[in-house]
């Protein structure tokens, strides 16, 4: 795997993607800057050895032009965290760009605008890669959270360059990713929750062969109380995914996976911050109830296991944490988390959600890493080859 390290950058024009695709307000604003922090060491690697930077990357999903979506807007912050001036660009390919690109000074950063104005990007159209590669001498790729996107400035312009790597924040994600599938050290503990059981299963069958808890909650747990015969009253389910669920506790059961799920949980009688809410046993709830968080005991149980083991995963909210009435069980199961690792264990949380969880509940210096990647993640922990590491590797 070559990283930034085995390259002098002395002369040269680094041509970085990264993954400025930050949240933005309604006035534009940058609202999280994790994804510009996260590309800070990389940017300086290539400034310390005395040469240039030309950054591209996408934001948010445009169709064609659209001003909301123009890097331009964050150009501010990113001076900000960056600490250093920052050149930018109209467009990121034409005659204007290039000559930008072209006119660079060593110790200069250039940010093009955003790839998406083109459609060609996401097509992973091959002349477009062409075009964008002229950009820079080597190519170094620091967008984890697009790695699984065959796009043209991901994948497919990697094959314009003799000389190209990844990034620290790349490397960074793959060796924890690794490091909590392949760590010789136990119990693993794979904590999955979140609305949907259809969007986790390719990783649940995938990892069950590296963990031993599964501790599954949030609305994806009533699929697996459901098809076992319970009482699920309004929650949320996923009727056509029951006889799945039955096979994964099966298949977990062969591969002596201990799977835990909630024994009880705080149920409302509609959907919303304001509800009528109380405890009561899973496998018991009745219309118009519905669960929207775990309940005490099943906190007490989670956090137990939790606190003994060595690896932890966590993927997904264990109730609709959104609502402060219902996010006291992914709370307590961020603290957890947080015990553990501060007794040792070492916790990977990844997701949008979890990570706007951990955030939300200030844990983010509690657990060992938060990725930057939630889909890229995901489809790693599903054992799956991204397409950005593919190209370079
Ligand atoms: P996902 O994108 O599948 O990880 O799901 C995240 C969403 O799941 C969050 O917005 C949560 O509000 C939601 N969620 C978690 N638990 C529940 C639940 N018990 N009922 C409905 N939604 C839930």
């Amino acid at each position: 795997m070559k990283t930034v390290d085995d390259f002098d950058f002395k002369n040269k024009k680094a041509l970085i993607r990264v993954d400025f695709n930050v949240p933005l307000n309604e006035k534009n604003e940058v609202i999280d800057y994790t994804r510009i922090r996260s590309a800070k060491k990389t940017i300086q690697k290539v400034l310390n050895d005395g040469g240039a930077v030309v950054l591209m990357s996408h934001l948010g999903r445009p169709e064609g032009k659209e001003s909301k979506y123009s890097l331009e807007n964050i150009v501010s912050k990113v001076k900000k965290v960056l600490d250093t001036e920052i050149k930018f660009t109209e467009d990121c390919i034409g005659s204007k760009a290039f000559a930008a690109s072209e006119n660079l000074k060593m110790g200069e950063v250039l940010l093009l605008e955003n790839l998406r104005f083109h459609k060609e990007e996401k097509e992973g159209d091959e002349n477009f890669a062409k075009e964008l590669a002229r950009h820079g001498d080597i190519y170094v790729n620091d967008a984890f959270g697009t790695a699984h996107r065959a796009h043209a400035s991901t994948a497919v312009i990697a094959k314009f360059f003799e000389e190209k790597c990844f990034g620290y924040l790349m490397t960074d994600e793959i060796e924890n990713i690794d490091k909590a599938l392949n760590s010789k050290e136990k119990p693993v503990t794979a904590i999955l929750g979140g609305a949907k059981i259809s969007s986790k299963i390719t990783v649940i069958e995938n990892i069950l062969d590296n963990i031993d808890n599964l501790i599954i909650g949030g609305g994806m747990s009533y699929t697996f109380i459901k098809a076992q015969g319970g009482r699920i009253g309004n929650s949320l389910v996923q009727e056509e995914y029951e006889n799945t669920a039955l096979e994964i506790l099966r298949k977990a059961e062969e591969k002596n996976v201990k799977v835990y799920l909630p024994k009880d949980a705080i149920v409302a009688d509609e959907f919303a911050a304001n509800a009528n809410l109380h405890v009561e046993q899973i496998g018991s709830i009745s219309e118009p109830w519905m669960g929207l968080d775990i309940g005490p005991a099943t906190i007490k149980e989670f956090s137990e296991v939790i606190e003994k083991s060595k690896i932890l995963l966590w993927n997904g909210p264990m109730g609709v944490f959104e609502f402060d009435n219902f996010s006291g069980g992914t709370k307590a199961i961020g603290l957890a988390v947080g015990e553990a690792t501060q007794k040792g264990a070492f916790s990977l949380v990844g997701g949008g959600d979890s990570v706007a969880a951990v955030k939300k509940f200030n844990l983010g210096h509690k657990v060992s890493y938060i990725s930057t990647g939630g889909g890229a993640m995901l489809e790693m922990l599903e054992g799956k080859t991204l397409p950005g590491i593919a190209a370079i590797a």
